[in-house]
């Protein structure tokens, strides 16, 4: 089997990961082809070496090695499948950065995925955790996914309801190294209707009619608010929010709410209900802690900080802290978001 002829050797990933560690990977391989994917799966395993594929690192806690080949996915292209009286069909590459692509469909006049604006990372990943921001997650605007197989070595096309998508959850994230996402396409309606739900964007748009409000207003508020709210990954770094929002039954969230009336809760079924993480960590005392080079935003306790020359270690360190506090006042398990690499 031969070398891919890109391969690098020691590769600093320390501007690949939206943490700002300090990160070596053993190789590296930057995927500009669809073709190239195969390649190099097929070089990691004859050679016995572990693979991981990596986007924007803005969803990943990576150790100081990172043993075997990266896969760094940097295909980068936008093409419009077909635009009938039904919508536009849009065929992303995984590399194309994801804010970049939410902002090219509003310039071509395509609304949808603007509640999606400013989420760090790339069109591939989106669909590993079923990104979400203010009421939307992309599972709804995905008709399918291409992807390497690594398992049968084959090209498959994942339809969306192949895809298991769930809350911050896909057939992607509980099958790791399994898929090699490639291209994504998308189905963007040309129906519209401006999803404000969320108090943030409420406040923002409070002296406006709804009739008035268009897709590129609330990509700008969207901008806006996250700006104010979450720490710039390139000046502290960061994974967006550190744990998921636990989804509890009905009954436990009663029993939490006798003793704390204020808890914060969303109804997520008719069975269970979703809390706010941040309010259950800041309920603990965390919010803008620090401890050494890492930390607990001051704006929002679901977010830990890196500040420069810490180490995942550190991180998870404080991670397990706040699951244990968390988990002694409410009961409650965190279940940390981003993926971590050993
Ligand atoms: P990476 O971090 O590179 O990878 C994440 C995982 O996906 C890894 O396991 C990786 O192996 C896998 N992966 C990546 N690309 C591929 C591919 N092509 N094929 C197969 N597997 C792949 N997330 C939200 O859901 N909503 C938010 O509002 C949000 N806000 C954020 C705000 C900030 C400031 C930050 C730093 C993060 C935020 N995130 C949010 C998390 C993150 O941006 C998203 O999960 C994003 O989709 C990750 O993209 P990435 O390219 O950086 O993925
Ligand atoms: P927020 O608006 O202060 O809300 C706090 C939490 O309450 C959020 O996690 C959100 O759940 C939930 N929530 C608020 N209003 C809701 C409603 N009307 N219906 C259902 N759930 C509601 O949150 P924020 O920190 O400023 O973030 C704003 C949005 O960006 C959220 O959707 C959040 O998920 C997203 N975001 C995600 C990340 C990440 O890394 N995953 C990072 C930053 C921001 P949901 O999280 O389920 O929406």
């Amino acid at each position: 089997m031969n070398l891919p002829s890109n391969l690098l050797p020691s590769y600093s990933l320390r501007e690949r990961n939206t943490l700002g560690f300090t990160v070596l990977a053993q190789m590296a391989v930057p995927i500009t082809t669809p073709s190239q994917i195969p390649e190099a799966i097929a070089f990691a395993k004859d050679q016995g070496l572990p693979y991981q594929v990596l986007g924007g690192g803005s969803n990943v806690v990576l150790p100081i090695q990172l043993s075997g080949l990266t896969l760094l996915m940097d295909m980068d292209v936008i093409e419009v499948v077909q635009n009938n009286v039904a919508g536009v069909q849009l065929r992303t590459a995984a590399g194309v950065n994801w804010h970049h692509f939410v902002g090219w469909t509003l310039d071509h006049g395509y609304g949808g995925l603007e509640n999606l604006a400013l989420i760090p990372g790339t069109v591939g990943a989106a669909p590993i955790q079923n990104i979400g921001a203010y009421g939307v997650e992309v599972k709804d605007y995905v008709e399918h996914v291409e992807a390497f197989d690594c398992e049968s070595m084959q090209w498959v096309k994942l339809y969306q309801s192949d895809c298991q998508f769930s809350y911050r959850n896909s057939i992607f994230k509980v099958n790791p190294s399994r898929y090699v996402i490639s291209t994504i396409v998308f189905n963007l309606p040309h129906i519209w209707q401006p999803r404000i739900t969320y108090a943030d964007l409420q406040s923002y748009f409070a002296n406006r009619s709804i009739d008035s409000i268009k897709a590129n207003d609330i990509f700008t508020a969207v901008c806006t608010i996250r700006s104010q709210k979450l720490p710039d990954p390139k000046v502290i770094g960061n994974v967006g929010s550190f744990f998921q929002n636990p989804i509890v039954s009905n009954s436990h969230l009663l029993t939490l709410k006798e003793q704390y009336p204020k808890i914060v809760s969303y109804t997520e079924s008719t069975t269970h209900s979703k809390l706010a993480a941040g309010w259950l960590i800041d309920q603990c005392g965390f919010k803008g802690m620090q401890s050494g080079a890492v930390g607990v935003h001051d704006k929002q306790a679901l977010v830990l900080t890196h500040r420069g020359n810490g180490s995942a270690l550190e991180l998870l360190a404080l991670a397990k802290t706040i699951q244990g506090a968390v988990k002694e006042r409410f009961g409650v398990d965190l279940v940390i978001e981003p993926v971590v690499y050993k």
